[in-house]
């Protein structure tokens, strides 16, 4: 029995499996980033996202805080 016998349906679908791409990391990789459509995306957690920019991150501490303050009432 060899790996090559095993029909091409037996192989694990790529997609919706992307965790965080930086070393070491476990977070799920839940944002994504490709340069064009011939590139394939890359994922990488929020922390280690490289694309970010400052609004996004400004957003999403704003969003942090208002779920702090509801979690505080
Ligand atoms: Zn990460």
């Amino acid at each position: 029995m060899s790996d090559t016998d095993k029909p091409t349906l037996n192989k694990a679908p790529q997609m919706y499996v992307h965790y965080c791409e930086e070393d070491e990391c476990m977070e799920w990789g839940g944002f994504g980033f490709s340069p064009s459509k011939a590139v394939p995306s890359r994922w990488w957690c929020w922390e280690h996202f490289p694309h970010k920019t400052n609004e996004q991150e400004k957003a999403l501490m704003e969003k942090l805080n208002a779920t702090d303050k509801v979690l505080k009432q």
